[in-house]
């Protein structure tokens, strides 16, 4: 390890290894196979670049890259450092790739230095048929260093960037057995990993040892075992970014304005990020905030459809400081680099929790506080829908009309293909993420790369958490049992937003339903319910009315069943949990819940008696007949609870 350190430091100029480098490339140099997940800026690079540059002369690793212009700027670094790499794209003339490949050739001590490292698409490894002998024939003398497969989400269906070659490169461990390969990503759920991991015939074993054991038991058996006579060696990096606040902001679209302008407040003279769905939107939020702020620098604009000079002069102003501001599409971001951005907010629902992840983490990169606001609406979330649903609808439906092309019919969830339900699945999570006004939203991102994080460590720098710390706590009991009642005895089942509603009196009869004459419409029998609107008068807000859901959930006393209908739209649906019936026969029990205090709470007296549920008289009656039934029924049906 000492002398990768050395190397490290002559060639690569880097004074020490971050965590977890040092035993990856211990890993690799032992022929392990190796799976890296790391966030974007966490140094994988070095990983495999470090055991190629110190293999023995004569050795070639195969990088397999997804973007030329990401190779091109590699190779060109790689080469600066006098580290000798090469690539082979599409678009390189025949005579440069023969040259490459002639190189990689090169007998090692010869008078040519080939490369140790060859940076290819996955294109060229899967059908160039020459490329494939040149690598056969270093396999046969044993001079095939590494496979690095980089950005290798993309193998996997499940991975959201999914490019059919990658997924043929399983073939790589077939044809050339023995060659340790070292797989890298920066987004990777658990599922992706035994996806990816399966589908390169790499060893993979959720339950295996340690990294560190792995490498401790490979050394013991002499050094380099076949890779494949262990499991591959799976190292990730925590993706949690304490630097960061992360917040949610449920508002009419004309006051994301509002929440920009409190962040320049907060972070004065700093700079910041404005994310929003279309073109337009990004324009009207620019001017919006020059002319709130009477300067008219203060923000500037960029998305797909500007001129090229206007998209230049207005990153350059915003980058150099000058425009304090960047409203934009998710359009600008690659190849951004500012790390003392202070803040990113989104004026809308991004297209997932990876997403949010990707575009909210340009906010700190410099280590130092920043801000990461989702503002959101309910329509976005439909609007986003319909995009899926309705490719047609938008901006590049009308363009393909204009072009001659027929209209696409809107299609129903059970129509997509696979890839769109992929999509509508990953928009859920972003919309779980915008609806949770309980858990910590870093335990809800962390989760999506399959990472525990304990909410403890969160420290309040979440909204959800800082809520918790500073409500007070009130016995939220008597609305928790009058919802169970209503899911108990309710003719249909409801959804988290029905259930709300039904409490708090709040339910509109459906169109459909008032066309039958109301009585005869599922949701008309729920309004006639004895318990409707038992909670009409209680000081709840339904965001807090939610929460307690949630928290039933939480508690098992609810579980959410997914229902799907005809078209194939899933809905969860709420239905009572094993531990509902205990809650329900204990009537004189306190459940205290954190909630926040807001403005509607005017009455005065203690927290608890003023948020304590107000029940109208008839409908108290009611509710407490029927809550006694429910308890009596249940412990009828199974006495000592489920
Ligand atoms: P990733 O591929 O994980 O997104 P990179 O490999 O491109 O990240 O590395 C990001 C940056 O971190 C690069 O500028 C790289 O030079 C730097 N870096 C990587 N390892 C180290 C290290 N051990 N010490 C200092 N800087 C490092
Ligand atoms: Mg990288
Ligand atoms: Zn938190």
């Amino acid at each position: 390890m000492m002398e990768a350190l050395r190397v490290s430091a002559d060639t690569f100029g880097h004074r020490g290894f971050r965590d977890p480098q040092a035993a990856i490339v211990g890993a690799a140099l032992l022929g392990l196979d190796v799976f890296v997940l790391m966030p974007t800026g966490g140094g994988k690079s070095l990983c495999y670049q470090l055991p190629a540059v110190m293999a023995p002369p004569g050795t070639v690793s195969v990088v397999i890259s997804p973007l030329i212009s990401l190779i091109h700027d590699q190779v060109q670094q790689m080469r600066a450092i006098g580290v000798e790499a090469g690539c082979i794209t599409g678009g390189m003339p025949d005579e440069q790739c023969a040259a490459v490949m002639q190189a990689m050739l090169a007998p090692p001590g010869g008078a040519t230095v080939g490369p140790c490292m060859v940076y290819v698409t996955p294109e060229r490894v899967v059908k160039s048929g020459r490329f494939r002998s040149v690598l056969s024939r270093l396999h046969a003398d044993g001079r095939l260093g590494h496979f690095v497969i980089d950005e290798s989400h993309c193998v996997s269906l499940m991975g959201h960037d999914y490019r059919h070659d990658y997924a043929n490169l399983g073939c790589l461990r077939d044809e050339y057995p023995g060659v340790p390969i070292m797989a890298l990503t920066a987004t990777a759920t658990e599922e992706v990993v035994a996806d990816v991991t399966k589908l390169l015939r790499m060893r993979f074993d959720a339950q295996s040892r340690s990294p560190m054991a792995l490498i401790r038991a490979a050394r013991l058996a002499g050094g380099a075992p076949s890779p494949t006579a262990q499991p591959c060696c799976l190292f990730r990096k925590s993706f949690n970014r304490p630097n960061l606040r992360y917040s949610v902001v449920e508002k009419p679209r004309g006051r994301v304005a509002d929440v920009v302008l409190d962040l320049m407040k907060k972070y004065p003279g700093e700079s910041g990020i404005v994310y929003t769905l279309s073109r337009q939107q990004a324009e009207d939020m620019a001017s919006a905030v020059c002319k709130r702020t009477g300067r008219e620098d203060a923000a500037v604009f960029y998305h797909a459809g500007a001129d090229d000079a206007v998209k230049q002069a207005n990153q350059q102003a915003w980058q150099a400081g000058k425009a304090t501001v960047m409203a934009a599409t998710i359009a600008f971001g690659m190849g951004i680099n500012k790390p003392d951005t202070r803040w990113v907010v989104h004026a809308s629902l991004p297209k997932s929790l990876a997403n949010y992840y990707q575009e909210s983490g340009r906010a700190g990169r410099d280590g130092e506080p920043a801000d990461c606001v989702l503002v959101w609406r309910h329509a976005d979330f439909k609007s986003q829908e319909r995009m899926i649903l309705d490719p047609d609808s938008g901006r590049g439906g009308a363009e393909a009309r204009a072009a001659g092309a027929p209209r696409r019919a809107p299609m129903r969830p059970n129509q997509l293909d696979h890839h769109a339900r992929g999509r509508l699945a990953s928009l859920g999570t972003m919309l779980d993420y915008a609806r949770d006004m309980v858990k910590c939203r870093r335990e809800h991102v962390l989760a999506h790369f399959g990472e525990r994080f304990s909410p403890d460590q969160c420290g309040g720098t979440c909204d959800n958490c800082e809520r918790r710390r500073k409500s007070t706590k009130i016995d939220v009991a008597p609305a928790a049992m009058a919802m169970l009642g209503i899911v108990r005895t309710c003719p249909r089942t409801l959804t988290t937003t029905q259930l709300v509603g039904a409490f708090r009196g709040a339910l509109k009869p459906t169109a459909k339903g008032r066309a039958k004459g109301g009585g005869q419409d599922r949701m008309a029998a729920v309004m006639s319910h004895p318990s409707y609107g038992a909670g009409a008068a209680a000081t709840f807000t339904k965001d807090e009315l939610s929460a307690i859901v949630q928290q039933l959930l939480a508690e098992g006393c609810l579980f959410k069943e997914d229902e799907m209908n005809k078209a194939g739209y899933n809905t969860p649906r709420l239905v009572l949990g094993p531990r509902a019936s205990a809650f329900l026969a204990s009537p004189g029990r306190k459940w205290l819940l954190p909630v926040r205090q807001t403005g509607r709470v005017q009455a005065t007296g203690a927290a608890e008696s003023k948020m304590a549920l107000r029940v109208p008289q008839r409908h108290a009656q009611a509710l407490e007949r029927e809550l006694r039934a429910a308890v009596a029924e249940h412990l009828k049906a199974e006495p000592g609870g489920w």
